[in-house]
């Protein structure tokens, strides 16, 4: 069993918490709730529109994708390590670790370019995984073997 409670409403967006997760819960049409919740705690915070514009880039893309980190609380170790007062777009609910089982890392980030809907775009390559986030001026960065930021211009020949 789980709980939903609406928390609050933001004009017509709601967030909603979860207090115990619930894998068998879909969120939309292809995203469970154990995927978009918080790792660590369960908490339910990803924002109704980043639902709707994941389900729209899954529908797009055809094939499965596996997020591997979506929302995150303050608590979530990966939140806690940041320096303090920097709120990333995870803890936003905005964003997503994601891979797509079968496909190349490669070919995955051509179809987020071609999809042009995330402004924010990481690729980890040591870590297998693309991150995509809701902001307001396009970003494209690598991240180095510790899971830091470095700048990159997108062009997959350059990345390290
Ligand atoms: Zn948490
Ligand atoms: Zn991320």
């Amino acid at each position: 069993m789980y709980r939903i409670c609406v928390l609050y409403t933001e004009g017509l967006r709601l967030s909603m918490q979860t207090t115990q997760r619930s894998p068998s819960w879909m969120v939309s049409k292809n995203f469970k709730a154990s995927e978009v919740c918080c790792k660590h705690c369960g908490v339910m915070g990803m924002k109704l529109d980043f639902i709707a514009l994941i389900q729209e880039f899954r529908d797009y893309l055809g094939s499965p994708v596996v997020i591997t980190s979506g929302y995150r609380c303050n608590l979530h170790p990966s939140e806690v390590s940041k320096p303090s007062g920097k709120i990333g777009r995870h803890r936003l609910g905005v964003a997503m670790d994601f891979h797509s089982p079968g496909m190349s890392l490669k070919d995955l980030y051509s179809k987020v370019e071609a999809f042009g809907k995330f402004l924010g775009v990481g690729v980890s390559v040591s870590g297998g995984f693309i991150h995509c986030d809701q902001r307001e001026k396009k970003a494209r960065w690598q991240y180095d073997k510790s899971g830091r930021d470095i700048p990159w211009n997108g062009e997959w020949s350059a990345l390290k």
